[in-house]
């Protein structure tokens, strides 16, 4: 994993509908299938520390996606080191791969997106994605389980 800063993708595996409180956004239903969910990481550490962070079950809330991480397997992670923040363009894309927000503002509090946390039925293809954002030369990481 690269210690630049960037903005990335984790991709998770729901085995069974679960339902979470999710700090201030409240009671969260999730369904079985696949979510996304969007992030960046341009502080100290880079993605590497911060991917590693995401990795680690059992932790402090910190942010939206901590409070129901611990639910879902990560299966894999898509990021970029372009140095502009894609995050909100990247939750557009995933919106039209067919994504849907089972959680309004879900990692979006600072900004106007709907939700930056996308659930899918079937895996996200990362192909389809990549091709979305050909300029952002994205690398695709599988997580052991
Ligand atoms: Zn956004």
């Amino acid at each position: 994993m690269d210690s630049k800063s960037g903005t990335y993708i984790l991709v998770f595996r729901n085995a069974a509908e679960f339902s979470a409180q999710v700090g201030k956004l409240g009671s969260t239903t999730i369904s079985a299938g696949y979510c996304a969910y969007v992030g960046s990481a341009f502080g100290p550490g880079g993605l590497k520390s911060r991917i590693a962070r995401h990795c680690k079950e059992k932790k402090i809330h910190k942010w939206h996606i901590d409070y129901i991480r611990d639910y879902m397997d990560l299966i894999e992670v898509w990021y970029t080191t372009n140095p502009q923040k894609v995050e909100c363009l990247w939750s557009n894309k995933l919106h039209s791969l067919g994504g849907t927000c089972p959680a309004n503002k879900l990692g979006s509090s600072d900004c106007k997106c709907e939700s930056h946390f996308f659930h899918f039925k079937t895996a996200p293809g990362f192909e389809s994605f990549k091709n979305m954002s050909p300029e952002d030369q994205l690398i695709s990481v599988e997580i052991g389980l």
